[in-house]
């Protein structure tokens, strides 16, 4: 299979339609960031490596980091986090308070990252040190950090952030400080990261029968399984049924413009 070609292929047939996005700027600093950029890479379980373009230049990773997250909360805390967060898809916007509402606070995707932040915080002694320790062993890079621009600009803007954290609050879904919880979310979510650093991050999840053990963060292969289902139906918000209808693979896209998606054993 030419998978270079592939790549290559692939950019031909997007540049039209370039175009049509726009930075999600109710986060003012992603508002400032090129929209013209673009880079493709694909990791192959056997280690072959093929990108295209800007595969090194590193992206605000948004709600990618949602995955790293609920790695770390399901091995933590086993199937019992599933008593806290929902695993259906909300079939609504990421941000959606209605069905949060609705729910009693039991949260679906952003409040369920937001509730995963706050267990982290409370099983953890470093929650936010040992989260970039395990998102730099995922992806064998020691300098990925937290963009501090990046989430101090959406901490000012995130009003609707805000609203989830106290609505969870409210029903006694998250046990630490709200402020604390939300600065931590928006940290995660400030994470910068290049196609080739996802790719290797994600390859983790694709090949299930390799040892899930990474900074002091081990699954097993059917929790890693687990994570992937997850990605399936929830990874792409409102769009999910849309995503696995045309593209059929787990994944997980972010405002900040990237989107992973995994073939389980073969490649990300
Ligand atoms: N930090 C963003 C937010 O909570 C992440 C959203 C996303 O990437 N879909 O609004």
């Amino acid at each position: 299979m030419d998978y270079q070609k592939i790549l290559e292929d692939i950019y031909k047939e997007i540049l039209p339609f370039a175009c049509e996005g726009a930075q999600a700027d109710y986060i003012p600093a992603l508002a400032q960031i090129n929209p013209d950029q673009f880079g493709i890479c694909l990791k192959l379980v056997s280690g072959e490596e093929y990108s295209h373009m800007q595969a090194d230049t590193r992206f605000s990773i948004q709600s990618i980091a949602k995955v790293f997250a609920l790695a770390m909360g399901l091995a933590l805390k086993g199937e019992s986090l599933w008593d806290k967060v929902g695993k259906e898809p909300s079939g609504t916007a990421f941000n959606s308070l209605v069905q949060l509402e609705f729910e009693k606070g039991k949260p679906r995707i952003n409040a369920g990252a937001i509730v995963v932040a706050d267990i982290l915080l409370s099983e953890l002694e470093d929650a936010e040190g040992e989260f970039l320790s395990f998102v730099r062993a995922l992806s064998g890079s020691d300098d990925i950090g937290y963009n501090m621009s990046v989430a101090l600009s959406e901490r000012e803007k995130g009003y609707l952030n805000a609203a989830i954290g106290n609505l969870l609050k409210y029903h006694g879904t998250i046990n630490n400080d709200i402020e604390r919880v939300l600065m931590f979310y928006f940290k995660m979510c400030s994470v910068e990261m290049s196609c080739r650093e996802l790719s290797l991050a994600f390859l983790a999840f694709a090949n299930h029968r390799r040892k899930f053990d990474y900074a002091g963060i081990s699954l097993t292969a059917s929790q890693v399984k687990r994570i992937n289902a997850i990605m399936q139906t929830c990874g792409f918000y409102d769009e999910a049924g849309e995503f696995a209808y045309f593209v059929g693979l787990p994944g997980k896209s972010g405002v900040g413009g990237g989107i992973v998606a995994i073939h389980p054993l073969q490649y990300v």
